[in-house]
């Protein structure tokens, strides 16, 4: 995801903010000082912290519920509408994801109640209604995170709600077609909100509703990949037909290989047939404009190129060609020999393949 920076990392996590949450603290900071000048931008500015701290708050709650059933989560994600926990993978049980996506909303609701408690017992103005820059402090905590929590609810990813609504549903449909008809809902939620907020004027609602229609299709896609490959290794999804480069070769060589054939990413090979890096599409255009046709392919190459053993299971692979950022990796075998490439082209074809069968492939398997 673009427009993401990493602010630090806690107990394994990073913490990732992204601009347009940053946006929203200037806005809400402009808000407080038409209200009450600088001391009101300040004001405003420290509540969206804490709020910011609040939100953090709640996705410890998933994480450390998720921790419980084994599942790691590398990251988590601050945005104007929530955090998201990105979750290593979803929970082999529905009830497990049930419990990982209420565990959120549950320390919000208990951050609400303290703060409901607190202005009670100290006589203040515990109102739930609308949202004031300048109303006490704490009263617009308990504002935010009630808002929060009912935000939370609404069934649509990426929000908990979501989540719920798939963990039931996947119990009786499995995981896919669960996840499928959670996403349709969701988009079809987002829909009735971007047309209303665009109709009654509410900006913030199309971006929230846009937020959620993008969610939900990633996640569909997301979950639909995982099953795709589910049982599946790299020996049995990698290209097997395909041309090497040798690493002496010029560029000028290396067009005549992109021209005369489908293959876009070759790996490039010394002598003894070893690998030495892959030159992508992008490597051999960057380097024809830098360099010329006569300059060397190991000039223009992508080197120190992660390779995925055959017998690597479907999801690590993704995972590696994922993080390498990269169209295709190499596939070696333990003897150091090239025997194939993991390209995304070939997944995207795996998918379109599977969702082609009638009976499909309607759920991950569920450990039970
Ligand atoms: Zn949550």
């Amino acid at each position: 995801m673009k427009w993401v920076y990493t602010i630090g990392r806690i107990a394994g996590t990073d913490i990732k903010v992204h601009l347009t949450f940053v946006l929203f603290l200037g806005w809400w900071a402009l808000l407080g000082y038409r209200g009450g000048g600088v001391s009101g931008a300040v004001s405003a500015a420290l509540l969206l912290l804490a709020l910011f701290a609040c939100i953090l708050l709640h996705e410890f709650g998933h994480i450390l519920m998720a921790r419980r059933f084994g599942v790691r989560t590398p990251d988590v994600i601050l945005l104007p509408i929530g955090g998201v926990a990105r979750l290593e993978r979803i929970p082999d049980e529905p009830r497990q994801e049930l419990l990982i996506a209420l565990a959120g909303p549950a320390v919000t609701a208990v951050l609400a109640l303290i703060f409901f408690l607190t202005l009670r017992l100290t006589g203040g103005d515990a109102d739930v209604g609308q949202l004031n820059p300048i109303a006490p402090f704490l009263n617009q905590l308990l504002v935010t995170n009630v808002w929060l929590l009912l935000f939370n609810m609404i069934p649509a990813f990426p929000m908990d709600g979501g989540r719920v609504l798939r963990a039931l549903l996947a119990s009786r449909l499995g995981l896919v077609r669960g996840t499928r008809l959670a996403a349709t809902l969701g988009q079809a939620l987002a829909m009735v909100g971007g047309l209303y907020g665009i109709t009654a004027q509410r900006p913030f609602l199309v971006l929230i509703a846009f937020f959620v229609f993008l969610g939900a299709s990633a996640e569909a896609q997301a979950v639909e990949t995982r099953a795709a490959g589910d049982g599946l290794q790299v020996s049995q999804i990698m290209v097997t037909n395909f041309r090497t480069i040798p690493i002496y070769s010029t560029l000028a060589d290396a067009v005549d290989l992109l021209l005369s054939g489908e293959q876009r990413e070759f790996p490039v090979v010394d002598n003894n047939g070893r690998i030495e890096g892959i030159l992508t599409r992008d490597n051999l255009i960057r380097g024809l404009s830098k360099s010329g046709p006569g300059s060397p392919v190991a000039d223009a190459m992508t080197s120190e190129v992660p390779v995925v053993p055959p017998t690597l299971d479907f999801q690590e692979a993704l995972e590696r060609l994922r993080s390498s950022k990269l169209p295709a990796l190499p596939v070696v075998d333990p003897a150091g020999t090239l025997i194939g490439l993991l390209t995304s082209d070939n997944i995207a074809d795996l998918l379109l393949v599977q969702r082609a069968r009638p009976e499909g492939r309607a759920g991950v398997r569920q450990r039970t």
